[in-house]
């Protein structure tokens, strides 16, 4: 009895030691960079890597066998099970937004893209005619099936993907009995349970300050979070200049051009990472005054906005809940 008793006590320390080990691997991943924290006596780190490739083979626009390049073609209009999650949280995310999220921009973002590359901006003609290829009400899912109801239509899931690489991070450690974990790809973030300092994860949100090469870093606030998922999309980090005029990647699917609000940085808080992402890029097109009546209509959303007011002058708008999520040293 005694014998097993000390077996019984050294087995709890072995298994309370190695649940206290918190691991941390990172790479590289969808032209960006994967930092992930999280606790568990099990190396994760090659099924992390393989969950976040999952998102390569079914959504990437530079993998030419790609799910969506051969749909992009009109090779396939098959899909596998991520494009399905990925087409129904956007088609969601654009209803609730008016049509201001939109993946079937991908015709303006290649033409603005190349444009931007070769510094020759596409003509008004040119925007115009590309705008009958843009809408998601010319989509339909059916089955295992999208079909286009106008020949020629592409989609670009960038604004999304990362944030769904992130979940199926998250998936996988919530599947395994991994509690505790913080995953980053990108600057997207999504978060469970305690840090290793045994409290709730810390977050920063950056300061907008123009700077394409991230050197500069200034925080505007922290939010320490247990749960949930935090994406931040803004045009001071990822833009073009042409003829000393700034243009955003984001574009408006009304007008197909470049937006221009008054937001310098959309940060949005959900449940999960894909959501926060295409709301961030969502809000970056409506602007302001329309994304906080977004964000006060549903409950699950919140969100911090840095913008300019009319008279130039920056601030910061946050939702209720977020404000009660501030980390004040
Ligand atoms: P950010 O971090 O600024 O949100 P994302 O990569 O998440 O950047 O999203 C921007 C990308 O989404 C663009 O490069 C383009 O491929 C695509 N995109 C541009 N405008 C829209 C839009 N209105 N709706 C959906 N996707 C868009
Ligand atoms: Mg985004």
């Amino acid at each position: 009895m005694k014998k097993l008793g000390i077996v019984v006590c050294v087995l709890t320390l072995v298994v309370g030691c190695q649940r206290d080990v918190y691991r941390f691997t990172e790479g590289g991943v969808y032209g960006t960079t994967y930092h992930v924290s999280y606790r568990s006596d099990t190396d994760y780190d090659a099924e992390i890597r393989q969950e976040m490739e999952r998102v390569n083979q079914s959504l990437s626009m530079f993998n030419k066998n790609s799910v969506i390049s051969k749909w992009n073609r009109g090779e396939s209009d098959q899909v596998d099970s991520l494009f399905i999650a990925m087409y129904t949280k956007a088609k969601e995310v654009n209803q609730v937004t008016g049509g201001a999220f939109d993946i079937t921009v991908a015709p303006l973002v290649n033409v603005w893209g190349f444009g931007f590359k070769n510094e020759k901006l596409p003509s008004a003609e040119k925007v115009d005619s590309l705008l009958r290829y843009v809408g998601m009400d010319k989509v339909q899912l059916d089955g295992d099936r999208v079909i286009k109801q106008v020949e020629g239509i592409q989609m670009d899931a960038s604004s999304i993907a990362k944030g769904q690489g992130v979940d199926l991070v998250a998936e996988f450690f919530d599947r395994n009995g991994v509690h505790d974990y913080m995953i980053e790809i990108g600057g997207e973030v999504r978060v469970r349970g305690e840090s290793n300092k045994q409290r709730p994860w810390h977050i920063g949100i950056d300061k907008p300050i123009d700077d394409a090469t991230a050197a500069n870093r200034e925080l505007q606030l922290v939010l320490a979070l247990r749960e949930g998922a935090l994406a931040t999309s803004g045009n001071y980090r990822r833009f073009y200049v042409v003829d000393g005029k700034k243009y955003s990647h984001t574009i408006n699917p009304k007008t197909g051009y470049p937006v221009q609000q008054d937001i310098l940085g959309a940060s949005v808080y959900a449940p999960t990472c894909m959501e926060a992402d295409a709301y961030a890029t969502a809000f970056m097109v409506l602007g302001t005054k329309e994304a906080k009546r977004i964000v006060e209509e549903n409950p699950h959303i919140d969100a911090c906005f840095i913008y300019q007011n009319e008279q130039g002058e920056r601030e910061v708008w946050i939702s209720d809940r977020l404000k009660t999520l501030i980390y004040e040293e």
